[in-house]
């Protein structure tokens, strides 16, 4: 499995792809494929023939997963999408830091 370097609840930027640039929060994170759904990003039309939940039918727009590798977490210090570092805290956690300014992305 590969490994994600973004987590649920982490602000992203998107690098590349139609919605480069763009930001938002991780809603989830899908390791088996190694892909996530991001608010905002990567949003899909659907076409919604009515039913109990949708009355009216109509068009929906929901995210779609797109791959993590197309995302880097954007640090809340410094406010730069940045690549992740690792570091390790005295009690032993290991935490996820920002490489540009050392801020802590686990919190
Ligand atoms: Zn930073």
């Amino acid at each position: 499995m590969a490994k994600v370097h973004v987590k649920k609840g982490d602000v992203v930027k998107v690098i590349s792809g139609k919605d480069k640039g763009k930001k938002g929060k991780i809603i989830k994170v899908i390791p088996a494929e190694g892909k996530a759904i991001v608010e905002g990003v990567n949003m899909a039309t659907m076409h919604r023939r009515p039913s109990a939940k949708l009355p009216q039918g109509g068009i929906i727009h929901k995210e779609l997963p797109i791959y993590t590798s197309k995302l880097m977490p954007v640090c809340s210090k410094c406010q730069s999408a940045t690549r992740v570092g690792h570091s390790v805290l005295s009690d032993g956690t290991k935490v996820r830091v920002c490489k540009k300014c050392g801020e802590v992305l686990d919190k």
